[in-house]
């Protein structure tokens, strides 16, 4: 890509130079060209006796009446008396051969169009080489436009954004070079197809000073495109600045920059440009709502989603937005909002399905979500692969081993789906929760792709439970080789090590972080009140209302001794600093946002905690008999899963 990136700079330079005295050249779109043009038979007509004009007449009145068959006789009589009718007539029939996936009469009407040495104008052979690029035929689209005597701005469009659809993204850069050395200006829509099919951060920067030059930073596809190409490529501040320059608002560059933001997992800033972009005057669109869904999604912001509920109703029975829907009342853990939606959905893909069944799974409902992959399989919609890794992740929690081994084994038999790595992981916490570690490790080297990370996180999770030292320490060993700065992972090592007394292991462990610049992650807790993000940080006292959540929270711990609560500071195989353990034990986190939340909602109202680490066997405890004693619904999603703490158990029934 090196040597096309710096032809790319040569030819931009060239024609800058060249095009100096042009002036400012019109910007044209291929609609536009096609209806700016004189309705006027501008092909040489052979004859101009009366039958002449009476075939011409046919077979304009079968194009205009979309007769397909009529027009195609109509045309074989037309040709072999050498007549041809205007333009705009023949765009109209290659319009009905699109409609109709005429792939034969298609190619029929290219060779009336060249028949004994007739040449088409340009913008009808553009229509043609569109006409190949949309029936997938992109080696007969190629060959027409080689072919081309003159080419303009549409030809060479057309052809590149052919090839950036079909992800042929250096064929695509490389036409764009040759357009420039051909001297043809790029308009707004060839910069927007050259740009998503950018192939990095340096031709992406060239690309955009190019837009620069040739004056075309303003337009709002280019401007959108731009957003969304920095946004892919993670270069958020340049996207902001691309925003930021905007004079002019609109709506296409605003939801460009709102998806960059919560497609990069920056929920915070989406729904700050979100606001923004309403302060404005703007009404959001389908592709605004599904953004702000995400954005809710990833932060799990159960009250500002079902406002957006209220904009969604507006799109009527909208599958995709109705899909994020879905999706954001799983992963908020609202499985009551959730079921709602998903029993008044009149239409429901693979993708309703799955989310749902895995929604169902995740929040502890297994068998409701076993059932409900038997709906789906009666309704005839096929599974996916996403489908199943749901299926299998309700049978591994709640502990139905057989059921999960049948359908880890049916995948491929009945559904003809190959397990990814995904599945054999949920096989490997199916197995380890059951105790049986030795066929979890037995399968981790029966699996056909290499096991990441996570996968050993899962065996390792297995060992925690189980006490299997040793296990434990192998798999922490094969997570560190594959992700050298998890501070969690170092932390539980060295304390197993400690527990053991090897304390020249805990050594080790420590000069290790210590090279690697490994840096611990406090635990910190949020809960959405009253539509606000209150944190909570282990240690930090800055929330102002802290004094009284303190003063709270230690007459519960009193109330729940009595009860026959014990602090509970001896989990061996914990990810927790040794001070963080012992000391700051009841200042944890979870604990004070759960009473911060005890505190402000209403008996009825469950209390939501969004939580950055695992949850701690402390925690975990007390929330579970807090539950019982305050007769509260508790929701505690952490990074691998949700606990649903209710009458004194948790929907992960403590296995975590
Ligand atoms: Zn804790
Ligand atoms: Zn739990």
């Amino acid at each position: 890509m090196k040597s096309s990136s710096w032809m790319l700079m040569k030819c931009i330079a060239r024609f800058q130079a060249s095009r100096a005295s042009v002036g400012r050249l019109a910007v044209q779109c291929p609609q536009r060209l096609l209806h700016s043009l004189p309705y006027s038979h501008t092909s040489p007509v052979a004859a101009t006796g009366e039958w002449q004009s009476v075939l011409i007449d046919e077979f304009t009145r079968c194009c205009c009446q979309r007769d397909l068959p009529g027009a195609m006789e109509a045309m074989v009589s037309m040709q072999k008396n050498k007549i041809w009718a205007d333009p705009i007539t023949y765009s109209e029939l290659i319009k009905c051969c699109l409609a109709r996936g005429a792939v034969q009469q298609g190619r029929l009407v290219h060779a009336h169009l060249f028949f004994r040495g007739h040449r088409p104008k340009t913008f009808l052979m553009n229509i043609l080489i569109s006409m190949y690029v949309k029936f997938g035929l992109l080696d007969d689209a190629q060959e027409l436009f080689a072919e081309m005597p003159e080419r303009n701005v549409v030809s060479w469009t057309t052809m590149i954004a052919a090839y950036a659809n079909s992800r042929l993204n250096d064929k695509a850069l490389e036409c764009l070079i040759l357009m420039l050395r051909d001297g043809v200006t790029p308009n707004m829509y060839t910069y927007s197809s050259v740009l998503r099919a950018c192939l990095g951060l340096p031709i992406l920067r060239q690309l955009h000073c190019s837009v620069i030059k040739i004056g075309l930073d303003s337009d709002v596809f280019v401007r959108s495109a731009l957003i969304d190409t920095y946004s892919k490529w993670g270069e958020l501040d340049n996207a902001l600045h691309v925003f930021d320059e905007m004079v002019t608002g609109d709506l296409v560059v605003w939801n460009s920059i709102i998806a960059g933001f919560a497609q990069n997992t920056d929920g915070d800033e989406a729904l700050h440009l979100f606001k923004s972009m309403k302060r404005a005057g703007f009404q959001a669109d389908q592709s605004t709502i599904t953004s702000v869904l995400r954005a809710c999604t990833g932060l799990a912001l159960l009250e500002l989603g079902q406002q957006v509920h209220v904009l969604v109703l507006k799109y009527n029975q909208d599958l995709i937005l109705n899909n994020a829907l879905l999706d954001m009342y799983c992963k908020c853990g609202s499985l009551e909002d959730a079921n709602f939606l998903f029993s008044r959905m009149s239409e429901k893909d693979v993708i309703s399905w799955s989310t749902m069944i895995i929604g169902l799974a995740q929040n502890g409902f297994s068998l409701e979500a076993l059932q409900l992959f038997k709906s789906m399989e009666v309704s005839g919609t096929k599974p996916n692969h996403i489908t199943i890794l749901g299926v299998l992740f309700a049978c591994s929690h709640a502990g139905f081993i057989e059921d999960g081994q049948y359908y880890f084994q049916s995948m491929t038999k009945h559904f003809g789906l190959e397990p990814t790595r995904e599945h054999y992981g949920c096989m490997v916490d199916l197995l380890g929760r059951a105790g049986k570690l030795d066929e979890a490790v037995k399968l981790i080297h029966e699996m056909e792709c290499v096991p990441d990370a996570v996968t050993w996180r899962t065996l390792l999770g297995a060992c925690r439970v189980h006490h299997n030292k040793d296990l434990a320490i192998c798999a922490a060993k094969q997570i560190l080789k594959l992700e050298p700065h998890d501070a969690g992972t170092y932390i539980l090592l060295s304390n197993i090590y400690a527990n053991s007394g090897r304390w020249d292991d805990v050594t080790e462990v420590r000069r290790a972080m210590k090279e690697q610049g490994v840096q611990k992650e406090p635990g910190c807790s949020w809960i959405e009140v009253n539509k606000q993000i209150h944190a909570f940080i282990l240690g930090d006292k800055s929330h102002p209302q802290i004094g009284a959540i303190n003063m709270e929270l230690n007459q519960l711990i009193w109330r729940l001794k009595e009860l026959g609560y014990v602090p509970d500071t001896h989990f061996v195989l914990q990810d927790l600093e040794g001070e963080q353990k012992e000391e700051s034990l009841s200042y944890h986190s979870e604990k004070l946002a759960i009473v911060f939340g005890l505190m402000n909602f209403p008996r009825e109202k469950a209390i939501r905690i969004r939580k950055n680490l695992r949850i701690c066997g402390d925690c975990h405890v007390f929330a579970k008999l807090l539950a019982k004693m305050e007769g509260r619904t508790i929701v505690v999603r952490d990074p691998i899963r949700y606990h649903h703490f209710r009458n004194g158990v948790c929907s992960c029934r403590d296995y975590w």
